[in-house]
């Protein structure tokens, strides 16, 4: 065992070293080594070195470089040494974190991790988490509290006896809601597309003038850093006028965004947020946790318990956490391990600087790509920038030339009917260098994509 760990730690070594150097995303070529992985499969053992070899050689060389510096498509962010770190010991203790009793350490280690979040994000101080699978599935988890919440009150048990019959629930959210959340309404059974869409502005923000009626059976779902722009929508307006309606349940999904909370520089992004029911964010984003790591936050434990109750028995409150009774799962990964360690090696001040430093390479990638005469979509309010090189078609070309180039990795979006290509800094991994570097390939591969063009 212990050789095959060495081994794998080198093999892990040289991965992290090559990412200086080595394209973002594989080339073709390389990507021909994955049917290696391919053959039937043999009928005798293989020895674990053997296997862990081969999986080295492919992998590290398929692998999308997402860890290094200068990968900027969707929002994803890298892996902390110390969350990496944490991953391998996660991975060797392997406990399942379903039940305190299977493993009293995962239970207690999301206990605390709990308590840090509700004093770090812009969230009610009194709430508690979940450790779940992405934000879809924080989503999905939030959206079952808030159905029980608002059902319950009509006496209707929407756990032990479905949705068919029960009193409805209208659902708001703003025309820019993540495709996730619709994926998480479908999923809790209220349906992606019996909503009330409210309209937004250039930003991408919900407009206060337009909210609809709402009232005691209305679920709001209200956005926290938006995944083009960045933007927020108004919470600390939105959410006073959503109460005075007497609004069933306020719900906030900021995948990335309820962490610029956590910087007294962007903090003002987030006023009122802490004022929602409930709250989704992911570890794997901007907290560079390795993947697997998205958080559901509720105000009223109970809610969520209700809703992910195996049998109804949630109403006692007394002793430790049972942690299955604030996620989807019963077996799972201990997810606390990976967090804990994130938040404890960066400390508050470190993940204030992780959430500026990264908000102001976007700022630099804008300024510089402005200055070159491409136009910035979006106001930098975070760690988003959205750039057009000109027409669809020739932003589509740039957009795909840097993709093969291999120097950073950035992909397409569409903002308000503009093609435009899409930088997300979220890896705490980038530094100026590597700014300057994907700065330099970006604005080479336009020039050239503009010069064919009029040539
Ligand atoms: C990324 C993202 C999601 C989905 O999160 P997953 O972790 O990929 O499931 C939802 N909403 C927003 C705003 C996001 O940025």
């Amino acid at each position: 065992m212990k050789s095959l760990l060495q081994k794998t730690l080198e093999y892990s070594s040289e991965y992290l070293s090559s990412l200086k150097e080595r394209r973002v995303a594989p080339s073709e070529k390389e990507l021909e080594l994955l049917h290696r992985l391919n053959h039937s499969l043999q009928e005798e053992k293989l020895n674990p070195e053997e296997v862990i070899g081969l999986l080295n050689e492919v992998g590290s060389k398929t692998a999308v470089a997402n860890v290094g510096g200068r990968y900027f498509g969707f929002v994803i962010g890298g892996s902390l040494p110390a969350a990496l770190a944490a991953n391998w010991l996660a991975g060797t203790w392997d406990q399942n974190a379903g039940l305190a009793a299977t493993s009293p350490f995962g239970s207690f280690i999301e206990d605390v991790c709990s308590r840090w979040l509700a004093e770090i994000l812009p969230v009610d101080k009194n709430s508690t988490a979940g450790f779940v699978t992405g934000v879809t599935t924080a989503n999905f988890s939030a959206i079952t509290a808030a159905r029980h919440s608002i059902l319950i009150k009509h006496r209707w048990d929407a756990e032990a006896n479905g949705l068919f019959n029960a009193p409805e629930i209208k659902v708001v959210v703003g025309e820019e809601v993540h495709g996730s959340l619709l994926k998480a309404l479908s999923l809790a059974g209220l349906g992606r597309e019996r909503l009330i869409k409210v309209p937004v502005d250039s930003q991408g923000r919900m407009r206060v003038d337009a909210l609809p009626e709402m009232d005691e059976n209305t679920l709001l779902c209200l956005q926290a850093g938006n995944v083009n722009t960045g933007s927020f929508d108004p919470a600390d307006k939105i959410i006073p006028l959503a109460r005075k309606m007497n609004v069933g349940w306020i719900h906030i999904d900021g995948a990335f965004g309820l962490w610029a909370g956590t910087s007294e520089k962007y903090k003002h992004l987030t006023n009122g947020c802490e004022l929602a029911d409930s709250w989704a964010t992911d570890g794997h984003k901007w907290l560079n946790v390795p993947y697997d790591s998205g958080i559901v936050i509720v105000k009223d434990a109970i809610n969520l318990r209700a809703a992910m109750s195996m049998d109804g028995a949630y109403l006692d409150q007394s002793g430790d956490r049972i942690p299955y009774q604030f996620t989807p799962e019963l077996s799972r990964r201990a997810r606390g391990i990976e967090i804990w360690a994130a938040l404890k090696s960066l400390g508050k001040k470190g993940l204030a600087e992780l959430i500026e430093r990264t908000c102001s390479h976007a700022k630099r990638f804008a300024e510089a790509l402005s200055k070159e005469g491409f136009e910035i979509l979006n106001d930098v309010v975070i760690n988003q920038v959205l750039v057009s090189f000109g027409d669809s078609e020739t932003t589509n070309k740039v957009i795909s030339k840097i993709q093969k180039d291999g120097t950073c990795w950035c992909g397409g979006t569409m903002w308000q009917g503009k093609t435009a290509m899409r930088i997300s800094v979220s890896s705490w991994a980038t530094t100026e260098d590597d700014v300057e570097k994907s700065l330099n390939a970006m604005i080479r591969i336009a020039k050239q994509v503009l010069y064919e063009k009029t040539s």
